[in-house]
């Protein structure tokens, strides 16, 4: 069996611990793998070793370190395919999906190439006489990730490149329910040339993260994951004077007015409800049907049952299996509660299974119909292949709904009026929106923008905001002038 090793100061070493978590398939839940829980020290070291690879790593000229990062985004190109499959077998994705997951962190890595333009500075000349302002931008030091099983190369990918390419120093605690895809892109990254120390990787869970979240050395915390531990993680680390940008849950809604193009609507929606059955943070997980539309839903909910789930290189599969049995048991124990609520059940998944892969964690594509806001299947995040239906007359009746809700991740409409979308992107509390697109995961020019409990904190993921996010900001006023220097005492606040 294959131990996962920790990287500590350049190394892939065995961790001490004699506790390990087991690291599985998720299409028959056989081991492929343990990840060690790392003992404290493991994690001090860590930390001490980035801490020491600071002092040269911020030194290094910015158009080096973005030569790393091109150096990285081509071996992440060229191991593509080997990425995807590594990833394919910890997480069930299907082969196109998992390389979806590393694509969207190449394209992190890009971005993060242009890091010398990123890092400019403003200056001002003459801000009073013969004195000039001007602006750098400076790393922080160590910075953490704690990342979730569900994109184990995109999320990696949106933290440390972006942060180590500002200067800083990173130790990253990987989901342990999927370590391998992390490791496979940390040796790359030491392949392309990053110095040891300046990217470390500590495994384990609740133990390992609070040492981080303690330790005085790191500066800044980057988390993905569910709400609870991404509430717990802000505060920790805020009270420990951190700075820290946490992106949690999600309840994400498309509403469909009469007017969109319906086979436009059916086709996204289909991959957009169910596609990695349903554990996207940005999954449509509710659709609201705006006044005719409500004609669609049984032919959407026909053309989501077709949808087969399979393991992750059948090409017939659409999506794979849940991460778990914990989540495949969380996922059955909701839907049933929707049928106990009143819900129609139009499609139930409940009862899927693979052939020769019965033991896996399947649930097949679910469609609920009549769902209303007090129900568990609309008030809960599912993290599921499940899509809930409602109805109502008015797009004033759906902006109404998705801003009820505690989330804000991400929403979407489809229609031909660029008035009413024009106000929907004006009015929804969400805070990324996409037109007659069902996904608007925005490309890393731009930044990861959640908002409500889908986000803790103000500086999001990766685009300009991220370097805001590892970065701080040093303004200098300077003085040089060979006479003209003003006499007698400055008695004011004013320059002079
Ligand atoms: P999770 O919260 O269980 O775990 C996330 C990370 O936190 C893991 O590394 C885990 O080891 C660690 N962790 C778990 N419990 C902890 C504790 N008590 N204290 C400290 N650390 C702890 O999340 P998950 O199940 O891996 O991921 C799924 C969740 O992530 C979903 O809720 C999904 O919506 C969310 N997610 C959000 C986004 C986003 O951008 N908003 C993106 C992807 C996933």
């Amino acid at each position: 069996m294959q131990t996962v090793p920790l990287l500590i100061n350049g190394q892939f070493v065995e961790s001490e611990s004699s506790q390990f978590i087991a690291v599985t398939n998720p299409a028959n839940n056989e081991a492929i793998a343990q990840a060690p829980v790392a003992l404290d020290a493991e994690v001090e070291a860590a930390i001490a070793a980035a801490q020491n690879a600071f002092k040269t790593w911020s030194k290094v000229p910015t158009p080096e370190r973005a030569r790393v990062m091109m150096r990285y985004q081509h071996l992440l190109k060229e191991h593509h395919d080997e990425l995807a499959t590594i990833l394919a077998s910890e997480t069930g994705k299907t082969f196109d999906d998992a390389k979806g997951d590393v694509w969207r962190g190449i394209e992190v890595v890009e971005q993060a190439m242009n890091i010398p333009a990123l890092m400019m500075g403003e200056t001002v000349e003459n801000v009073a006489r013969n004195i000039d302002t001007y602006s750098y931008i400076q790393p922080l030091g160590v910075c953490v990730g704690i990342t979730p099983f569900n994109f184990p190369a995109m999320i990696p990918l949106w933290m440390f490149p972006m942060a180590i390419a500002c200067g800083n120093t990173f130790v990253l605690k990987p989901s342990e329910q999927d370590p391998l895809t992390p490791m496979r892109l940390a040796e790359l990254f030491i392949e392309a040339g990053a110095p040891e120390g300046v990217l470390n990787i500590v495994h384990g869970g609740k133990e390992q993260v609070d040492i981080l979240l303690n330790h005085p050395t790191v500066k800044a915390v980057s988390f993905v994951g569910s709400v609870p531990v991404g509430q717990y993680i802000y505060r920790t680390a805020t009270s420990n004077m951190k700075r820290a940008q946490c992106f949690a849950g999600a309840k994400n809604h498309t509403v469909i007015m009469p007017d969109a193009n319906k086979e436009h609507v059916l086709n996204n929606m289909v991959g957009a409800s169910v596609g990695a059955a349903g554990q996207r943070c940005m999954a449509i997980s509710v659709a609201v049907f705006v006044g005719d539309s409500k004609d669609w839903i049984e032919e959407l909910a026909e053309r989501i049952g077709k949808v087969k789930p399979g393991i992750w290189n059948d090409k017939e599969a659409g999506f794979g299996p849940l991460i778990s049995p914990k989540a495949k048991a969380r996922v059955l124990e909701l839907i049933q509660s929707g049928k106990d609520e009143g819900a129609t059940c139009l499609v139930d998944g409940s009862d899927a299974t693979v052939e020769g892969y019965e033991q896996g964690n399947w649930v097949g594509p679910t469609v609920f119909s009549n769902v209303t806001a007090d129900m568990r299947i609309y008030q809960e995040e599912i993290f599921g292949p499940v899509l809930c239906c409602m109805c109502v007359d008015t797009l004033e009746e759906a902006l109404a709904i998705v801003n009820a809700n505690q989330y804000g991740n991400g929403t979407s409409i489809f229609t031909n009026s660029g008035a009413a979308a024009r106000k929907y992107q004006s009015d929804v509390e969400v805070g990324q929106v996409g037109i007659n697109i069902p996904i608007p995961v925005p490309l890393p020019f731009f930044s990861f923008t959640g908002w409500k409990n889908s986000f803790y904190g103000d500086l999001h993921a990766y685009g300009k905001q991220a370097i805001r996010f590892y970065s701080e900001t040093k303004t200098i006023t300077s003085r040089w002038v060979e006479n003209d220097i003003p006499s007698g005492p400055n008695m004011t606040i004013s320059l002079r």
